[in-house]
Order: structure tokens, then sequence, then C-alpha cells
């Protein structure tokens, strides 16, 4: 931790500073300099613990913590087989999660996983509750559409990445679904993320717009701290409306693949807004070194519900596809 002081702090209360940082971080090395004290701790959890006490001590401007002294696991994390992950996949290094924005009837979801399945996708989208920012706007099926999610996992053999929007969803997406997906919108829901990591699901964890990349990582660290290590991170964009989204965030998203072995990958579609942007946006996330994709993909994109024109098209599946093969050399 970097411990920043207020300019010509007088030595007296340097002294009174130290002394009452030797008792809120026990066992600590101080290095003084002349602006700032760096501190190590024996445990960085010590560190966050007693930061914001820190701040408050007369002399101190502010406090920083490194990326692995704020989020220790995260840092650490082993990543998570995605064999076993993707159960029945045969793409084992590139993650392909496809499938329309929301599962909305059966024939149409059916025949759309089983094309997905055939371009390549590894696992299917599969959301039936849907966070909506009109209250007005189709909310998704609720439960109603776990049975449809059933028979498309037998009828492709492929997993199911289902959106939780509430606790309470979360028992029900464990008996029907593989992966809890907690978006954009929850990623600060922290009780939710307690409970996903209880849940035991594996979790796609979204970026929330705005959120830094020291935020989005905690929340990862959430779920770490809290039992789950099948961490999924996933780079949206920072805006939900048209007609201002900005796309990818690829600075964050490549800040991300350094900082940890967990998984990093892209949702060009909700980055985009837009069907015609999509593909350049998700081969660019790929090239700054996304582990995977998730596409909004269906046969039917013109009649959707939802998110239709960012949807794309089989043939256009299958082109992205190709591309994101040749890039990877899969
Ligand atoms: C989604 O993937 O269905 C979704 C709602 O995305 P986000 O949480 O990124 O807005
Ligand atoms: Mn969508």
């Amino acid at each position: 931790m970097i411990i920043r002081l207020k300019p010509g702090i007088k030595a007296k209360d340097l002294e009174n500073l130290c002394r009452a940082l030797t008792e809120l971080l026990p066992d600590s090395a101080f290095i003084r300099g002349r602006e700032f004290i760096t501190v190590q701790a024996p445990a960085p959890e010590l560190l966050s613990e007693r930061s914001a006490a820190i701040e408050n001590l007369p002399g101190v401007f502010s406090t920083e913590l490194s990326l692995g002294e704020a989020c220790p696991m995260v840092v650490k994390a082993a990543p998570p087989d995605l064999a076993s992950l993707f159960k029945k996949t045969e793409r084992k290094n590139f993650i392909l999660i496809a499938g329309p924005c929301a599962v909305e009837d059966e024939a149409s979801y059916l025949a759309s996983a089983i094309k997905l399945k055939a371009a390549g996708a590894c696992a299917l989208r599969a959301a039936v509750f849907k966070p909506r920012t009109s209250p007005y706007a189709f909310q998704g099926l609720g439960a109603k559409g776990f049975g449809i999610i059933k028979k498309a996992r037998r009828a492709t053999g492929l997993p199911a990445v289902t959106e939780a929007t509430s606790e309470s969803q979360l028992a029900s997406i464990g008996k029907f679904c593989d992966i809890a997906q907690i978006g954009a919108r929850n990623m600060r829901n922290y009780e939710l993320l307690k409970a996903a990591a209880r849940s035991g699901l594996p979790v796609l964890l979204k970026r929330a717009p705005g959120a830094t990349l020291k935020e989005w990582l905690l929340s990862a660290e959430y779920l770490l701290k809290h039992g789950n290590g099948e961490i999924i991170l996933c780079e949206r964009g920072d805006s939900f409306s048209k007609p201002d989204r900005r796309g990818l965030n690829l600075e964050i998203l490549r800040a991300a693949v350094k900082a940890t072995a967990l998984p990093v990958i892209a949702d060009p579609s909700h980055a985009a807004g837009d069907r015609a942007l999509v593909s350049a946006q998700a081969l660019a996330a790929v090239k700054a070194g996304a582990d995977g994709l998730m596409i909004e993909a269906c046969l039917c994109p013109e009649k959707a519900l939802v998110d239709g024109h960012q949807t794309l098209n089989i043939p256009e599946f299958s082109a992205l596809v190709k591309q994101v093969k040749k890039l990877r050399e899969l």
C-alpha cells in the first residue's frame, strides 16, 4: 500500500501518524519517503480492511492499494478447467457462447441452438430472466423457459449460460442450466455475488459500464472469497443505451487479461448495439487477447423480441467464427 502524505506535513504529525500506523497495521514493514509511506503487510486483506481508517488519519492525503493487495485471490487464481466447464465442446481453448438475447419460443430457440452448435458455438446464451431498462419491455419467459433450455441442452449437448437477476433464481438455474451469468447491472450486487458463489455454479461475470478494472476484479474477488473459483470475466462496454454505445473497452479487457489467469471474454453485441459493428469489435477483442466471445446470434434476428438489431444471423455468425479461427489458429 502506498500512503500519500499531505504536502507540508509537520514532523510532529508524521511521528503521530507513524505511531498510529504501527497500531493499525501490526507486523507490517514501513518505508518512509518524503511524500509517501510504503507499507508491506503480512496479509493484504488487512490493508483493505484498514485503508479507510488510515485515510482518516491527520496528515494522510490518500491511500492506494495495488491490484494484488486489493484482489489477492483474483491475481493468484488458477484458470478454471474449461474442458470440464464446457463439457462436450470440441473447442477447448476458446470460449464461444452464442444464442439469442432471450429464450423466446421453443421452436425458434431449438432450431437456432442446433445451427449455432454446427457453426462452432461451445455454449448457449439461455436467458430467461431479462433485466430490462423499461418495466414494459419483454422481461423473459422466467421459469417457464427452463423446459426449452432442457430440450436445447439435450439436442445440442451444449452447456447453457443463464443470467441470474436475483438470489431466488439460483437454485433453479443450478437445476436446469450450467453457468450463471451476473449481468452488468448486477456486477455491484454483492449479496447476489455471494449467493452465486455459494450456488456452486460457474459464474460469468460482466463488467458494469463505467466500472474500473479494480472494481470489476473486486466483484470476482467476492466470488473467490465465497468459495467459487470457476469464473469467466466478460467485458461488455460502457453504456446501456443507443445511440451512445462506445463499444468494447479493449484497454480494460487487455488489462484484465494481464492481471489474472481467469478467462476474459468479450460481448461485442451489447457493446456495439448494432449488428453491423459486432464482428469487427469481436475480432478486435480477439486480437486484444480475449479468451472467448459471447455473441447474440440466432436464425431469425428480424423476428426477435429483444436486441434483434444487434443479433447476428447464422451465416454472419459462421463467417465470424471462421475469422476467429484464422486469428486464433483453432
Ligand atoms: C445479456 O447478456 O443478456 C445482458 C443483459 O447483458 P449486460 O448485462 O451486459 O447488459
Ligand atoms: Mn441482449
